[in-house]
C-alpha cells in the first residue's frame, strides 16, 4: 500500500518508516499536518495515513477532519497513533473521520495486523471504485459498436458546444447515415448487418482525430462532434470518412459488400449559445439533401441564429 507517516518527532517516525518499507510498503513521512495536507493535494493519495495526534499547528484530529471533507477522492485510512486511551479522546477520534487507533509507542506486531485491517478495507474500496468506473463506461457505451451510445454522444455535444462557447471556437457536427442499409440486412441478414456496423464505427473512429467524439445516434446514423473545427475543416473531415467506408469492401462471411454514406454537416460559431437540437436539426437537413441529390455525398450547411 502506499502509506503517508505524519509525527513532528522524527525519532519516533523513523522506526515506523523502516519497518513499513521492509513489510513491502510504499512510504513518504511528513513532519506536521501542515506538510501532510500539502502532500495530500496530489493527485496520487495514499491509501492509508498514519499519524500522531498531538503535532503543532495542524494535529491529527484536524488533519483527519480535513481528509473526511474532500468528498473527490477514494476513500484513505486513518490510523491515529497516541498516548491517549481516554475513552473520551477515542470517541472524538472516531467522530473526526479516525478509522483506528494505535498506542505509543507501538507494539509492531499488533501494527501489522492493524494494517492488515486497512488493506482489506482499502482493497474492498479499489474494488468499489473499479465496479463503479465499468459502470459508468458501460451506460455510456453503445453494446453493438462500443462507441458512445446516443444519450452519451448528446451529453458530449453540450459540453463541447459550453466549451466552446467559452473559448470562443467554433464547432462542427456531422450526422452520417449509411446509404441502402435495408438492403445489406435484405441480402445477408440482421446478423450480418451488425457486423457491418460494428465496422463502420471502428473505421469512423480511425479517420477522426483524438478529441473528436463519434456515437450511434440511431440504427445506422453516427453523430459526430468536432470541436475547434471550422466548415472547411469538417468538409475535409467528412470527406475522409466517406473515403473510409466506400474505398474497400465490407467483408461478411464469404462476400464483400460495398457501402456509402451520406452526411450533413452543420457548423456553428456564432457568438450565441443555441440548443444542441437546433444543430442537429441543421445537420440532418443538409444530410436530407445529400440523400436527395443520390446519397454517398456531404453537404455542409453553416448554422445561422434565424435557421
Ligand atoms: P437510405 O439510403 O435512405 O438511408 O436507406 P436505408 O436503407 O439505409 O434506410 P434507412 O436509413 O431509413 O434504414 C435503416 C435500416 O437500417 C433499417 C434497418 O433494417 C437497419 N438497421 C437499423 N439498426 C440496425 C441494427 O442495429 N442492426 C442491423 N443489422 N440493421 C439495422
Ligand atoms: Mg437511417
Ligand atoms: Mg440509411
Amino acid at each position: 500500500m502506499r502509506i503517508l507517516l505524519v509525527d513532528d518527532d522524527p525519532v519516533s517516525l523513523k522506526p515506523f518508516e523502516t519497518v513499513l518499507r521492509a513489510w513491502g510498503h510504499s512510504v513518504e513521512t511528513a513532519f506536521d499536518g501542515d506538510e501532510a495536507w500539502n502532500k495530500l493535494q496530489n493527485p496520487q493519495v495514499p491509501d492509508v495515513v498514519v499519524l500522531d495526534w498531538m503535532m503543532p499547528h495542524m494535529d491529527g484530529l484536524e488533519l483527519t477532519q480535513r481528509i473526511r471533507k474532500r468528498t473527490n477522492t477514494p476513500y484513505i485510512y486513518v490510523i491515529m497513533v497516541t498516548f491517549r486511551s481516554d475513552p473520551g479522546d477515542l470517541l472524538a477520534g472516531f467522530e473526526a473521520g479516525v478509522d483506528d487507533f494505535l498506542s505509543k509507542p507501538p507494539d509492531l506486531n499488533e501494527f501489522q495486523v492493524r494494517l492488515k485491517a486497512a488493506e482489506r478495507i482499502v482493497d474492498l474500496q479499489n474494488e468499489l471504485i473499479d465496479a463503479r468506473e465499468a459502470l459508468r463506461r458501460q451506460a455510456m457505451q453503445d453494446p453493438l459498436t462500443r462507441i458512445l451510445n446516443h444519450g452519451a454522444i448528446l451529453g458530449t455535444l453540450s459540453r463541447e458546444m459550453d466549451r466552446s462557447f467559452r473559448e470562443e471556437q467554433p464547432l462542427s457536427l456531422i450526422l452520417a447515415d449509411l446509404d441502402e442499409f435495408k438492403a445489406v440486412n435484405d441480402t445477408h441478414g440482421h446478423v450480418a448487418g451488425d457486423q457491418v456496423l460494428i465496422e463502420v464505427a471502428r473505421r469512423l473512429r480511425r479517420s477522426l482525430r483524438s478529441y473528436d467524439a463519434v456515437g450511434r445516434y440511431g440504427g445506422e446514423e453516427f453523430l459526430i462532434v468536432l470541436p475547434n473545427t471550422d466548415p472547411k475543416e469538417a468538409v475535409r473531415l467528412a470527406h475522409r470518412i466517406r473515403k473510409a467506408i466506400s474505398e474497400k469492401p465490407f467483408q461478411v462471411g464469404s462476400s464483400n459488400v460495398g457501402l456509402t454514406v451520406s452526411q450533413g454537416v452543420c457548423s456553428w460559431s456564432v457568438p450565441e449559445l443555441v440548443p444542441t437540437d437546433q444543430l442537429i436539426r441543421v445537420a440532418d437537413r443538409a444530410l436530407y439533401q445529400v440523400k436527395e441529390s443520390g446519397r454517398d455525398g456531404v453537404q455542409s450547411i453553416e448554422f445561422q441564429t434565424a435557421s
